[in-house]
């Protein structure tokens, strides 16, 4: 595998996460955050004539709406050089597309897509997706790649009093249909000359970091559901930052936040830990796994944890406690720079 190469900056919009705050300052002196209302009420343009002098309308139609699951759009820059990935797509196409209508990003500089794991709450966005960057780009430019694992199950679900089943991911055959190139590695791997590295499997060293209670996944050619409670197919993303160190992007964490971060610490060539993205999955755990999350992220030292999706507000609120100043809550239709 490259090394991954050291990029100058990075920018994140938030195109699908389930919380919605857009008035909430960003505290934190190291992150530009834009997309709150006062950006959002400049986006449409009245007479000022015929509204006493008013230039704008704040639209309630430019604000985005939160759904369970995470979309995030990220670019790498370097020097002149920008490149950019869609990090997961969100649960359902009309929430992507609407979002995205909202926040207009320039979805023709998507490159690649990568699906964190196959759950429907990052991939339920994805055929829409692929087919709204292929319209951006136009004919004459190059499709965008489509990253996933290799091993898709035929149906993910919940041991409930009996399985609960949830709606089937894209297809390798219907990712193929809308003429993006689809990619299957297994292995950890850098993209997009090497700005970007996707990991492979993530170990499970932590003690406390058990997985998706009661998942389960079903087999179609025996009929029957089998427990599937580690999710092995959940691949992180990771960038390094010049001076600063290493930015960790996590779909849902079902293989731990620390698990993930301690993992990333094994490509980032002594750069250290420096920020940590996405769903840390804590939502629905027990309080002694929360404590222990940020115990750890303590001693790993982050300087920037930016935790959105299936979070919960209570490890936020053990962050706020525990590492005051670190915390950047992910809202939809946010945009920051690192
Ligand atoms: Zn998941
Ligand atoms: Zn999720």
């Amino acid at each position: 595998m490259s090394r991954l190469a050291e990029i100058d900056s990075l920018e994140v919009v938030v195109i699908v996460d389930n919380e919605v705050d857009p008035m909430s300052p960003c505290m934190h002196p190291s992150v530009q955050a834009s997309g709150g209302m006062r950006d959002i009420s400049m986006k449409s343009t009245i007479h000022p004539e015929n509204r006493g002098g008013a230039n704008f309308e704040l639209r309630m139609d430019n604000i985005c709406c939160g759904a369970h699951g995470l979309s995030l759009m990220i670019t790498a820059v370097q020097g002149e050089k920008r490149r950019t990935v869609l990090f997961d797509t969100g649960p359902e196409e009309d929430t992507w597309e609407r979002n995205v209508r909202r926040l207009r990003p320039n979805l023709a500089s998507i490159k690649l897509i990568q699906l964190s794991h196959w759950h429907r709450d990052h991939s339920g966005g994805m055929l829409r997706a692929i087919r709204m960057i292929h319209t951006a780009k136009g004919p004459s430019e190059d499709r965008v790649i489509v990253d996933v694992h290799p091993n898709r199950p035929d149906y993910r679900g919940i041991m409930a009093t009996g399985p609960v089943s949830l709606e089937a991911d894209p297809s390798f055959e219907e990712i193929k249909a809308t003429g993006a190139i689809l990619s299957r590695p297994n292995e950890p791997h850098t993209v997009l000359d090497d700005m970007f590295l996707i990991s492979g499997e993530i170990p499970r060293v932590t003690p406390y970091e058990t997985g998706f209670k009661r998942g389960i996944r079903f087999d179609s050619s025996k009929g029957t559901w089998k427990k599937d409670e580690l999710i092995l197919d959940e691949r992180f993303l990771m960038c390094n930052l010049k001076g600063k160190g290493v930015v960790v992007f996590t779909g849902c964490s079902h293989a731990g936040a620390i698990n993930a971060s301690k993992h990333a610490m094994q490509f980032s060539e002594g750069s250290p830990l420096y920020c940590v993205v996405g769903g840390y999955h804590l939502a629905d755990a027990e309080v002694s796994q929360i404590q222990e999350t940020v115990r750890d992220f303590r001693k790993l030292g982050p300087k920037i944890l930016i935790p959105g999706h299936c979070s919960g507000w209570r490890v936020k609120y053990e962050i706020e406690k525990k590492m005051p100043g670190c915390l950047v809550p992910s809202f939809v239709g946010s945009k920051f720079i690192l």
